[in-house]
């Protein structure tokens, strides 16, 4: 086998997917040519880099689909949030505009705006509008 042969069984060997009698040739190999060793050495120093991307929880695609599932609760969360505001903003428009309304009842006997649902006033309007 060449040094080229040799290096493409090189992760092949890492694997463990090589018979045991070209495993021990390669094994050979690389102990007397500092070419192929070196390059050995590399790989295996990727392949230990690879697992311990292997984190506690599984590997390191369930970490970050956790991580991204969080983040989208985050953002749910805060989008809900949001709402919950803007619903109490208009709450209190709704609240302001009804005060509005009974003021205008009270105080001049006016219709309140027709955009707006109101108690009926009989004796402004002389019938009954709602209810
Ligand atoms: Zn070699």
């Amino acid at each position: 086998m060449t040094c080229a042969e040799i290096q493409t069984r090189l992760t092949a060997l890492y694997d463990g997917e090589l018979e045991p009698e070209p495993a021990r040739r390669l094994q050979a190999h690389l102990e007397t040519c500092a070419d192929c060793a070196r390059i050995a050495g590399e790989i295996r120093a990727l392949r230990a880099q690879a697992m311990a991307w292997n984190v506690a929880d599984g590997t390191v695609w369930d970490a970050v689909q956790a991580k991204i599932e969080a983040e989208e609760v985050r953002t749910v969360l805060a989008e809900l949030q949001r709402l919950r505001t803007e619903v109490r903003q208009l709450r209190a428009e709704v609240a302001a505009l009804r005060d509005q309304q009974r003021q205008g009842f009270s105080e001049q006997g006016n219709r309140p705006s027709p955009l707006l649902p109101y108690a009926p006033n009989e004796k402004t309007t002389g019938t009954r509008l709602l209810m």
